[in-house]
């Protein structure tokens, strides 16, 4: 049976493996079908693609987009999406600009907090890639502020700590076009991370397929097996095609590895079966 992992990033974004070595990595893992998706960027598809076809690996072009939907941030996959099209690429530059002023903001928080050299520390730990809240955790961590990556986010980055900065991303409505248009399809990414209520989340699942959305990511590394089996009867009632990524970042973090997601639930559609 073939095996799809259809969410991963690479140092493209905030992952800490090359694009081929990813490649590598998920071809060793026996991943026969890898989405690269990473945060507001395609950078690393093309090196992805390149792996793909030295190691017999079905690269899936896609990327991971960041919306501020009713006050809180939600990541949209996009999956198959032409990498070239003109209206996406200018939607994810103008997100990655963001992505500068917000790291400026959180710097300058952290700052007050009595954290010196904030931008400079996370900029180093992109390496010229954008800058993502996970920079600043491993800087925060290089610097002996936090003993690891999870407790920087605990103390520092979420809500009512130091380093809190509410995003103001891209709209649902015209994400879902950028990927569309892109010839992609448009998923919610972990439904059950963003700690919605049962109202709240249909009520975001309404509005995605207003949108033009079809996919759900009813597995994903991040649920748990209640949490999967809970998203697949969300997926079955809206008529939403099931998607499954173990949001892999690098080998750092080995709680979620790639190629050991758990089959979707029965009576999902999976969305690779509107690939043919
Ligand atoms: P950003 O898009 O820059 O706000 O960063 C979000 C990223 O931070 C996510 O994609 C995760 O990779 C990472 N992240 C968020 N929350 C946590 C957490 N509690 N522990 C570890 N990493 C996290
Ligand atoms: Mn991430
Ligand atoms: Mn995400
Ligand atoms: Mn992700």
């Amino acid at each position: 049976m073939t095996s799809y992992d259809l969410h991963s990033h690479t140092t493209a974004s905030d992952g800490t493996l090359t694009p081929a070595k990813l490649v590598e990595r998920a071809k060793a893992a026996g991943v026969d079908v890898l989405a690269i998706t990473d945060h507001d960027t395609t950078e690393g598809l093309l090196q992805a693609d390149q792996a793909g076809k030295t190691h017999g690996v079905s690269v899936v072009n896609g990327c991971e987009v960041s919306v501020t939907w009713a006050g809180i941030t939600v990541h949209i996959l996009g999956l198959n999406v032409d990498p070239k099209n003109e209206p996406l690429q200018a939607g994810l530059s103008r997100l990655r600009e963001y992505r500068d002023t917000r790291a400026r903001e959180i710097a300058s928080k952290l700052e007050k907090a009595g954290v010196q050299g904030a931008f400079a520390g996370a900029k180093k730990h992109a390496k010229g890639s954008l800058i993502s809240r996970t920079h600043f955790a491993h800087f925060l961590v290089e610097s002996g502020y936090a003993k690891d990556v999870r407790s920087v986010f605990k103390h520092f980055l979420v809500k009512g700590k130091p380093g809190f900065v509410a995003g103001k991303w891209a709209e649902l409505g015209e994400v879902v076009d950028w990927i569309t248009t892109a010839g992609g399809q448009a998923a919610i990414a972990h439904p059950a991370r963003y700690r919605l209520t049962r109202t709240k989340l249909i009520r975001l699942i309404e509005a995605f397929k207003q949108a033009g959305g079809e996919g759900f990511e009813v597995v994903s590394g991040s649920h748990s097996r209640d949490e999967c089996f809970t998203m697949a009867k969300h997926a079955c009632d809206f008529e939403l095609l099931a998607t499954a990524g173990s949001d892999f970042h690098g080998p750092e973090n080995p709680w979620i590895e790639l190629g050991r997601l758990p089959q979707l639930p029965p009576g999902c559609e999976p969305i690779w079966n509107s690939w043919h």
